[in-house]
Formats: C-alpha cells, sequence, structure tokens
C-alpha cells in the first residue's frame, strides 16, 4: 500500500490501557478511537496481542504499532546480560579491546539454573552480597539478597528447582552493587526514556527528564537490614507500601533536580560525565541487540532503562523495561509522562508533520542515534549525540564507534 497521507481527524488509534496517560494522550491528540482488530493505524498495546496476531497479519505501510516481535532481547533480565557479554566477547574475538573493555556497565550477573555451577565458582572468589531476580516479573517481584550460598540450597529445595524441570522458575543472580549513591541516606535509581524508531539503522532518542526514584529508609548494608526490601529495593510499588510513605510528594525526584543536586556537589564537568556515560551504556545496550532484534518498519518501543548511580559516580545498567509504568502518582509523574507521551507521537509521527531530515531535538527528545543520518544532516547541530548539553571530546569517541559498528555490520 502507497503512503498515505492521514490527518489528525482520521487517524484510527487503538489502546489497550483506557486508564494510563497514553489513553489521555492519544484521546488529546484528536485521533478516532477504534477497538476494531485490525483495522486502525496506529496501536498501543500489551506483548500478547503480538504473540496472537503479529505472524498471521499483513501491516499496511503507514500502520504503527508499540513493541519489536523480540522485543524481549533487550528487556528480560536474562536475555540482556545474555546479549552484553555476547557482544563484549565478540569485540574480545575482533581485538577490539578497548571497547570491548566498556561493556563494564552491567554487575556480575549469572543465569539460573543453567550458569548454577559459574556462579558458584564466581561467589567462591567474590562473596559478599548477591541478589536474586526472577526473570519473569517486574516491580521487585520475587527478589531477595542473599549472603551465603546456603541461603539459596535452601530456596532450592523450596522450588524443586532442577534444571531440567519445564516449570522452574528462571532467575538471574547479580553482585549486588554495595556502594550507591546516597541522597540524605537513601538509595535511588534512575529511571530514563528511550524511543527507538528502528534497529536497522538504528535509529534512537532519548527523554531528557526522567526521575529518581529514592526508598523511603535509610540505606543501611547491616545484617539485619539485609532483607528489608524498603531498605534495597527502589521500586515504587514496593516503598509506597512504607509507614513513612507521603502520596502528595511520592517517591520520585525529577532528573533535573538531581542533576542540580549533583552539580552543586561535584561541580558540572563531572555531572556531564556521569550523564555521558548514561548515554554511552544506553547507545552500546542497542548496539548489543542490534542484530538481534527483528526490524521491522511497523514498530517501534519506548523502553525505561533503569540505571543506579554508584559512589563513585559509575552508572550500573540494571534493566530495560519494555513496557514501562504509564500510570502516574503525582501530579507532577503525570505532567512528565504525558508531555514524553506526547512526544513519542510526534516522533512516531504519523501525521508526517517531521522534515525528511533527522530531527535532533523533538519536544523534550534528544537524538541519541541516528545511523542513518549522513554527515552533511548533521551539520545544523553540534552532534547527533548532543543530550543534555554536555557535547565533549567523548562525544566524538561514541560517534566513532558507532561508526565502526556500521561499517563491521
Ligand atoms: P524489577 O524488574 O523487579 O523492578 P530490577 O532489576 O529493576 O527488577 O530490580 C529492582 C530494584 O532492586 C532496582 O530498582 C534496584 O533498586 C534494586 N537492585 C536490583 N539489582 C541490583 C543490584 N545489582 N545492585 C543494587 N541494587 C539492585
Amino acid at each position: 500500500m502507497a503512503q498515505t497521507k492521514l490527518s489528525k481527524n482520521t487517524i484510527k488509534f487503538r489502546c489497550f490501557w483506557k486508564t494510563t496517560t497514553i489513553y489521555e494522550v492519544l484521546k488529546g491528540r484528536q485521533w478516532l478511537e477504534t477497538e476494531s482488530e485490525l483495522d486502525w493505524d496506529f496501536f498501543w498495546s500489551d506483548v500478547g496481542w503480538m504473540y496472537e496476531f503479529f505472524d498471521h497479519i499483513h501491516l499496511a505501510d503507514h500502520q504503527r504499532f508499540n513493541h519489536f516481535r523480540n522485543y524481549y532481547e533487550l528487556t528480560r533480565k536474562d536475555f540482556l546480560i545474555k546479549n552484553l557479554k555476547r557482544m563484549k566477547k565478540t569485540l574480545e574475538k575482533e581485538d577490539k579491546l578497548e571497547e570491548a573493555a566498556n561493556y563494564n556497565f552491567f554487575p556480575q550477573t549469572y543465569a539460573l539454573p543453567a550458569e548454577y555451577g559459574l556462579f558458584v565458582e564466581e561467589f567462591k572468589k567474590t562473596p559478599g552480597v548477591w541478589i536474586m531476580k526472577p526473570v519473569g516479573k517486574a516491580r521487585g517481584r520475587g527478589i531477595f539478597l542473599f549472603t551465603r550460598l546456603n541461603q539459596i540450597s535452601e530456596w532450592k529445595k523450596d522450588h524443586r528447582w532442577k534444571s531440567e524441570n519445564p516449570q522452574v522458575e528462571n532467575y538471574i543472580v547479580q553482585k549486588y552493587i554495595e556502594s550507591p549513591y546516597l541522597i540524605g541516606g537513601k538509595k535511588f535509581d534512575l529511571r530514563i526514556y528511550v524511543l527507538v524508531l528502528s534497529y536497522a539503522p538504528l535509529k534512537a532518542y532519548l527523554y531528557r527528564s526522567g526521575f529518581a526514584r529514592f526508598t523511603n529508609a535509610h540505606f543501611s548494608m547491616k545484617k539485619e537490614d539485609i532483607a528489608n526490601k524498603l531498605v534495597h529495593l527502589t521500586n515504587f510499588s514496593i516503598q509506597k507500601h512504607a509507614p513513612s510513605y507521603n502520596s502528595k510528594t511520592g517517591t520520585k525526584w525529577p532528573l533535573h533536580n538531581l542533576k542540580m543536586y549533583m552539580i552543586t556537589k561535584h561541580g558540572e564537568a563531572q555531572v556531564n560525565e556521569l550523564f555521558h556515560d548514561i548515554r554511552s551504556l544506553i547507545l552500546r545496550s542497542l548496539l548489543s541487540v542490534q542484530n538481534i532484534i527483528i526490524q521491522d518498519k511497523h514498530c517501534f518501543e519506548l523502553y525505561g532503562y533503569d540505571i543506579l548511580v554508584d559512589k563513585n559516580l559509575k552508572p550500573w545498567l540494571l534493566e530495560v523495561n519494555a513496557s514501562p509504568s504509564l500510570a502516574a502518582d503525582t501530579p507532577q509523574d503525570r505532567d512528565l509522562k504525558y508531555g514524553m507521551l506526547d512526544d513519542v507521537l510526534t516522533l512516531v509521527d504519523m501525521e508526517r508533520r517531521l522534515p525528511t531530515q533527522t530531527s535532533l531535538q523533538v519536544g523534550g527528545f534528544d537524538i541519541l542515534v541516528d545511523q542513518g543520518a549522513t554527515e552533511g544532516n548533521s551539520k545544523a547541530a553540534p552532534s547527533p549525540f548532543t543530550y543534555l548539553g554536555c557535547y565533549n571530546d567523548r562525544d566524538k569517541q561514541l560517534k566513532q564507534m558507532v561508526k565502526a559498528q556500521i561499517a563491521s555490520a
């Protein structure tokens, strides 16, 4: 089907969630709502629909859907780690040792039960605190910390845990980051939004705002606090049950406030460096799945990155969410999500209003990478990697890295 020019009041949208911000945003766009299984132009769905229908239908050129077919390669905890490790190994084999060494932004991790033997060997070398996370769950469910191997053997018994049992729940076991950056004695992690419009060529945007999710309880590595989720897990769904939780203020801080706080403590250069490192790790995570995720021009995806910063201002990638929560827990949260999702729709560009040339900035989104952009395209601004105004020499290295990746693809 030829590219159809769609005007705003002829675009038909379908939305799986009727109570979250995305539904409000779609309504606000004045597109036409439909419940039709196939007769839609834009569909914001859960991944379940895709499993059921995607392989059996033909989509017209202009139709857009909010997940890539094998999205889980980036977003399932064990697959993410497998892909990052594989990328590192490939780079080592190709003798690109410097770039391979940059894949040091995820904590040491093993998939269980498959890598139990390897994990035990490693545990003996680096004891301390480790964290167990079920790969198929979210919002902190099923997660626990441990310090002794026999705490896992108990758990193994409990779950009738045998690798040949198809019912077995897969976990990852990961080195716990024991010295997180603390503010007011409390731990937080960052939620950063990334929109991928295409994997081949890779084209992604990073949202300038985001937030830090704090714990309510003070951080402590004391033995008696190890099992306390209010101390160690920053998930909102856990923290909202804390006795000191205040529903008016919530547990989040806008990214901008966090950045300002850090700048007053450490100076702008160091904080820019941190955000540069965050940008680089996001880009590297996307490059690690670029050749694995099935490219499909109908698909785009909004990811929620969870990043922990340690006391040395090093960012660690904890996980990537394919369906980041779009529910709003405070008015401020709602404003952030509404604005971000509205910008997502502008970038997906059903109305075909964007110029054909790559836009470096659209609303709150800045370009992270556009492998399809020609040099001429990017002349309008200092670099297609500008983010949070911290364009510097290391961004140039990042650009070289992407070029090298394109060349070797
Ligand atoms: P979920 O999908 O259940 O949210 P996450 O991997 O995001 O699982 O972990 C939940 C929370 O646990 C994180 O937001 C973070 O606060 C904490 N956490 C997870 N892994 C680590 C780790 N390796 N070191 C320190 N804290 C961690």
